[in-house]
């Protein structure tokens, strides 16, 4: 259904805007729906303002499972002791489950658009399309080094692309790959033949730790990011998180090959992996988004609280007041993480996706309303989001999600099961 959005605020104007297959079709001082060919749903956006909704360029939505379990450890440790081992007795509701669950707190913060990589391919699946998110999802492929695992490896990428056609287009499919120290040439070998083929996204953990880093130089007398393009993975539908140990010839290269960075910012400092630097890359010209990481590592879905950190990162680490503003960071957790998904996205218009969030002028974050882009940034909190749109579809309004109270309710039960 059509849909107008009455007397809402854009930019310094105020506007109705008309949505129709799920991307702005109009956007004026004033549309009578008298007008037009079909009755269109009406949303009031009295004092609200329209904004692009998020895209979350990297994160394990089904880890909110864990959310608060092995707090204070350093990555290796608190993967081999605490998170790996539960994972092993994760079943399919701890998957489909969990998943929706993190699909509700990425919805409240208006996040419409997510690549997540977890186990589970067909629960995952199952669980964002239900949520009306857009998801680019990959399973995590881990391979011991020398396990002739690769058959497997193929058919279960054929069943999982097969199984992502079976939805609507916002449902898509990437290969994963966990990271380099989890895989063997070999695997990754499969792993691009089987993307280039379909032109598919690949999701992989890069240069995230110092110990990563340095083990892979003293093994292969590379960087995580050459090894990589050694093996033909860099290119412009590669995105790897993290990136906090990159050289300057790494973003070169990654500059040079269109790769992409999901940059993780509470999660790195959490885990005390290090800092991304996002100068480097800007100046660079090293493509990258924000991206929360999952629920175990932050503890949040919450890209206000992603933005508000990148910041102030960027600006502590380099002493420098000026790195990193307002406008750059909201951009980078809007249009550039759109294009990461190859989606026309990240802008309220005309013929833009209709992926949007209204916000509540009287948030307290939000007055007196100086700069709405810095507000966001700075002092809202997702409960400033009324109404989350994600191609023209409703995805919460007035902070209600449809069917919230009995996710949450499974959530906890299989949660306590864990
Ligand atoms: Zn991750």
């Amino acid at each position: 259904m059509d849909l107008l959005i009455n007397n809402v605020r854009l930019g310094s104007e105020i506007r109705d805007i008309l949505i129709q297959n799920g991307r702005f079709a109009r956007i004026e001082p004033q549309i009578d729906p008298a007008g037009l060919s079909k009755a269109p749903q009406t949303l009031d956006g009295t004092g609200q303002a329209i904004l692009p909704s998020f895209a979350n360029v990297h994160c394990h939505a089904a880890m909110v499972l864990m959310r608060g379990l092995g707090d204070g450890l350093p990555l290796h440790a608190w993967l081999n002791d605490i998170i790996w081992p539960m994972e092993r007795r994760l079943t399919a509701d701890h998957i489909y489950w969990g998943t929706l669950f993190g699909c509700l707190e990425m919805i409240r913060s208006g996040i419409t658009a997510v690549f997540d990589m977890y186990w589970q391919t067909p629960q995952c699946l199952r669980a964002f399309y239900e949520s009306g998110l857009r998801a680019n999802f990959s399973h995590p492929n881990i391979i011991p080094p020398g396990q002739p695992a690769l058959d497997g490896l193929r058919r279960d990428l054929e069943e999982h692309l097969a199984l992502a056609k079976s939805y609507p287009a916002r449902i898509e499919l990437s290969v994963g790959i966990h990271a380099l120290y989890t895989t063997s040439p070999e695997m990754r070998a499969t792993c691009r033949e089987f993307a280039d083929a379909h032109d598919l996204i690949v999701q992989a953990h890069v240069a995230e730790t110092k110990r990563e880093t340095d083990e892979c130089l003293q093994s292969t007398g590379k960087t995580p990011v050459e090894v990589f393009d050694s093996e033909g993975l860099l290119n412009d539908r590669f995105i790897g998180a993290h990136g906090v140990w990159l050289t300057d010839s790494d973003r070169q290269l990654l500059a040079t090959r269109g790769a992409a960075i999901a940059h993780c910012p509470s999660s790195n400092m959490k885990l005390a992996s290090g800092t991304f630097d996002e100068g480097a890359a800007r100046r660079a010209g090293v493509r990258f988004g924000l991206g929360t990481d999952g629920a175990s590592s932050n503890n949040r879905y919450d890209m206000f609280a992603e933005m508000r950190t990148a910041a102030l990162l960027a600006k502590a680490s380099t002493l420098d007041p000026v790195a990193c503003s307002a406008a750059e960071i909201h951009r980078t957790a809007t249009l550039d993480g759109f294009k990461l998904f190859r989606l026309d996205a990240g802008e309220i218009a005309v013929g833009k996706a209709a992926d949007c969030i209204l916000v509540d002028l009287d948030h307290s974050g939000l007055v007196p309303g100086h700069d709405l882009i810095s507000d966001l940034v700075y002092a809202a909190t997702p409960e400033c989001v009324d109404t989350t749109l994600c191609a023209g579809q409703i995805l919460m309004r007035h902070r209600k999600i449809p069917g919230e109270d009995e996710i949450r309710r499974a959530f906890r039960e299989v949660a306590t099961r864990l």
